[in-house]
């Protein structure tokens, strides 16, 4: 019989793995359960991109903050997860000059270090870059292995007396009186647990789990498209100097580079269209920066789900919607010792996990802060060991495949 945790934290994306991490490094006892492998649900489908915070500059410069903030720590904890590419925002002759010098001076008044590139320095950089580039602006962008940091986010949990289950949906959730009594935990676990505090981070689920316990969490799902295709080496991102659109960044991944994105509201997270038009229109939009994907083999294609949460939102594309996160105590629906944490970027999975982590710390009445800023992830600096924590926690997911692929 598995043993009831003290917290069990539902749903093993980052956020989850790294609310769990959280948790155990303060000493909680806890267990981290998934209903399929570690990040199968967003995290291991996103596009992999360790923002700069430089798409969120000037729209949303506390995001940005946060994000660049994020992108140091990430750099400093997460070792062999994340690839220092550096970005560069492209601005093309049919883009307006006046958005590229409000995001350059946005930038700078968040912290977000920025160098303007010439065209023909743009050209070094990257050869094959769109013939009417008129000028780019350098970031910190980074690329971030979702299948490594998950993983090692889990092997934390353990190296600190934690479980980890994936492939062990939570089933049902017992209410009375105004607390959660049990926890049916299904697949690999097989079991009930009286946990003194449970965590939703269930991601773009998040509204099920909720409602498991009576609670409205409105989730405003948006689905969004990827398509990889060979290139050979790409140096830095590249992020077409906008207003963000369907198909505005190109990410260096090993042989390949990573087409992406599109933005679609959805009603269901696990049932809905893939449809051809986005497959089309991330090349297309992503050859006007770099031609050469055009007519590039495409060799793989997935969509992703962002966990946007909208207790208010209109039926819009969702694009507008907050990329800022929500630690929600749901004391105040009604149910005194469940939290749920919804919205984020992966970028800053770390952060949304120690503010859910502070407030479930705060109901158990426990002193000790959060650590997990400056403590080296498990296997940071040994790709292999990455690797075999992805296998141990069944976490290889689409975003970050071609890794894997080159190795077998
Ligand atoms: C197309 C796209 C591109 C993106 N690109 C980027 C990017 O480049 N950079 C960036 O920073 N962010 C990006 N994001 C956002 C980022 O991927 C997400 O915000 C983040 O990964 C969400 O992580 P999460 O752990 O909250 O959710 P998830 O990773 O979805 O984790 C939730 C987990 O809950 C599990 N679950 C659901 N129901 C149950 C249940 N009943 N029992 C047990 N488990 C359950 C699911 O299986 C899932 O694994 C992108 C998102 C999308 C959709």
């Amino acid at each position: 019989m598995t043993r009831s945790p003290t917290v069990l934290v539902v749903g093993g994306g980052a956020t989850g793995a790294g609310v769990a991490r959280d948790l155990a490094r303060r000493g909680i006892d806890v267990a981290l359960v998934d209903r399929g492998g570690l990040g199968s649900g967003t995290s291991g489908r996103s596009h992999g991109l360790l923002h700069s915070g430089a798409r969120y500059a000037e729209s949303d410069p506390v995001g940005a903050e946060e994000c660049i903030e994020e992108n140091h720590v990430i750099r400093e904890i997460a070792g062999e997860c994340v690839r220092d590419t550096g970005g560069l925002f492209v601005e093309l002759a049919a883009d307006d000059p006046a958005y590229f010098d409000a995001k350059r001076a946005a930038c700078e008044d968040v912290g977000i270090p920025t160098t303007v590139l010439d065209a023909a320095a743009v050209r070094e950089r990257v050869p094959d870059i769109a013939p009417d580039v008129e000028r780019a602006m350098a970031v910190p962008d980074g690329v971030v292995y979702p299948s490594r940091l998950v993983a090692a986010n889990a092997a934390a949990v353990e190296a600190n007396g934690g479980t980890v289950h994936p492939h062990a949906p939570l089933e049902a959730l017992t209410v009375e009186d105004g607390r959660v009594l049990a926890a049916t935990i299904g697949g690999r676990v097989d079991a009930t647990f009286e946990p003194a505090f449970v965590v939703n981070a269930a991601g773009a689920w998040a509204g099920d789990v909720a409602a498991m316990a009576g609670v409205d969490v409105e989730m405003a799902p948006a689905r969004g498209a990827m398509v990889a295709v060979d290139h050979g080496a790409l140096g830095p991102v590249l992020n077409r100097c906008r207003e963000p659109e369907d198909g505005d960044i190109v990410l260096p991944h090993a042989d390949e580079v990573v087409l992406g994105t599109t933005s679609v509201p959805v009603d269901d997270p696990d049932e809905y269209e893939r449809a051809d038009w986005e497959r089309a229109r991330c090349v297309e939009e992503c050859a006007a920066m770099l031609p050469a994907v055009a007519d590039a083999e495409v060799t793989r294609t997935w969509w992703g789900v962002r966990p946007l949460y909208a207790p208010d939102e209109a039926d819009t594309d969702r694009r507008g919607i907050s990329r800022g996160f929500f630690a929600l105590d749901h004391a105040d629906d009604g149910v005194a010792n469940l939290a749920s944490v919804v919205g984020g970027k992966l970028t800053t999975y770390r952060r949304m996990a120690e503010a859910t982590a502070d407030l479930v710390a705060d109901h158990l009445g426990v002193d000790e802060p959060s650590t997990t800023a400056d403590a080296t992830l498990p296997g940071a600096d040994d790709p292999d060991r990455l690797d075999a924590f992805a296998d141990r926690y069944d976490a290889r997911n689409p975003s970050d495949a071609n890794l894997y692929d080159a190795a077998r």
